[in-house]
This record gives C-alpha cells, sequence and structure tokens, in this order.
C-alpha cells in the first residue's frame, strides 16, 4: 500500500466509524436501551496497519476468526485492544490462542468446552465463552440446536476453566431478506438462560453477541451486547 492510498483507506475508516457509532446509537434509542453495545472490529484480511488505526480511534475489542492469521498479525497491533476470537475453532488449535484472548465466541461442542478448558487450567486462567446456536436449524451450519443448549450450559458450569458469559449466533436471513425472526430468537433463549441461571454463581451471563454488517441495528433493537462489524467499518474484503 503506498502511502497516499492508505491515507484514503485511514480516513474512510474514520468516516465509517462516526457513521456505524451514529447508527448503534440511534438503535439503542429506538429500543429504549441505556446499557452497553460494545462495537467489535471484525479484523479478518485487514492490513494490522488499518487495525491499530482503528483502535487508536477508539475501536477498544477487536474480533479474530482464523488462528494462523491472528498469530501472524498480533505482534502488530497497536494500543493493546481486547481480542475475542469468534471463528469456527478446531480442537487442536485451542492451545495456540488460550492465553492471547478473553473470550471464545465459537464454543459449540462438548469435545471443544472441554479442551477449551483443559488448556485454560494449565494455563492457570479462566477462559469466558459464548455458546454458538445455530439458529436457523441450518444442517452445514456451526453451532448447537437451540435443544441442546442447556445440557451444553450446565456442563461448562460445573467447569473451572471456563465461565458461560452468554449467547453467538450468526442467522441465516429468511425469505424477506431479514434475519429479524432468528434475532427475537436468540434474544428469548438468551433471557431464558439469564433468568433461569441468575444468582447461581457457577454463571456469569451477560453476553449476547449478534449483528454484523448488514443488520447490526436489527440485531440491537433484539438486546444484543457485542455487534461483530468487519466490511461496513474497513471495506469490502476479497474473500470471507
Ligand atoms: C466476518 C465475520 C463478521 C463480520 O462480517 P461483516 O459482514 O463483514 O461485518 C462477524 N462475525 C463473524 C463470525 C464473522 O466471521
Amino acid at each position: 500500500m503506498t502511502a497516499g492510498s492508505s491515507d484514503n483507506v485511514l480516513s474512510a475508516v474514520s468516516d465509517n466509524l462516526k457513521r456505524i457509532r451514529e447508527n448503534i446509537a440511534e438503535a439503542k434509542f429506538k429500543a429504549g436501551r441505556t446499557d452497553e453495545v460494545r462495537l467489535m472490529g471484525v479484523t479478518k484480511t485487514v492490513d494490522p496497519e488499518i487495525v491499530s488505526f482503528s483502535v487508536k480511534e477508539g475501536v477498544t475489542l477487536l474480533g479474530e476468526n482464523r488462528v494462523q492469521e491472528f498469530l501472524d498479525k498480533r505482534d502488530r497491533y497497536e494500543g493493546s485492544p481486547e481480542i475475542h476470537f469468534i471463528g469456527g475453532l478446531q480442537t487442536n488449535k485451542v492451545k495456540y490462542i488460550i492465553d492471547k484472548v478473553s473470550m471464545i465466541h465459537s464454543a459449540d461442542s462438548e469435545k471443544l468446552i472441554r479442551e477449551i478448558d483443559r488448556r485454560a487450567v494449565n494455563a492457570g486462567l479462566r477462559m469466558d465463552i459464548l455458546i454458538e446456536v445455530n439458529i436457523g436449524g441450518e444442517e452445514s451450519k456451526s453451532g448447537v440446536m437451540p435443544e441442546a443448549l442447556d445440557e451444553l450450559a450446565y456442563m461448562a458450569a460445573e467447569m473451572s476453566g471456563v465461565r458461560l458469559r452468554g449467547l453467538m449466533a450468526i442467522p441465516p436471513i429468511d425469505v424477506n431478506g431479514s434475519s429479524e425472526i432468528y434475532f427475537a430468537k436468540m434474544q428469548r433463549l438468551f433471557s431464558d438462560l439469564k433468568d433461569r441461571t441468575s444468582g447461581d454463581d457457577r454463571f456469569a451471563v451477560d453476553t449476547l453477541s449478534m449483528g454484523m454488517s448488514g443488520d447490526y441495528e436489527t440485531a440491537i433493537l433484539h438486546g444484543s451486547t457485542i455487534v461483530r462489524i468487519g466490511s461496513v467499518l474497513y471495506g469490502k474484503r476479497i474473500y470471507r
């Protein structure tokens, strides 16, 4: 990247960020919410220099999808952002990220949660996790089916190396081009889980991670507490 184009890219990120923040504020207002909605910058394929710029502009939370890409880039991030892992995670890769991220959003099987627990205990820490729910019930998608959520949640509650903080979803788009019915279902699942586990100190359910570039305002109307934003912040990606 040349210095000239870099300046343009940075000022675009700055403008994008301003607009996203306004949209978040407006969606919160519409929803009558005064609690916090965190903006996560999703960094896949994004140059670390641009990521660092966004951190300087106040994006304090980053989301990483790919283990290898994250390990290659992390030393070049400036400003000590908080980092969450949000991508599909193979059990054999947990060891590479366990002491480098503060939350894993994509916990979606007993096997994976057991491995996160084991590695966290070895590293002397407790990892915050979100259970990823396959809210559209799609065959090819990651995440647990809503019916299986409870069993996994109570299993995680027994582990000293993980702390269940809530739920995550990447909902499908329905025939009307909207994810809203799925966001509404997630909101219900989340509030049920929160209600049932409140006062039980094995749980600390407070996080609902949903909403991306195309639908974050709708997700906020349905209670999202972390919106994961890539392309409308950093620009279009060539690959997913
Ligand atoms: C890529 C990705 C995002 C961000 O997607 P955009 O549509 O570019 O905002 C959010 N969450 C996950 C899990 C992703 O893989």
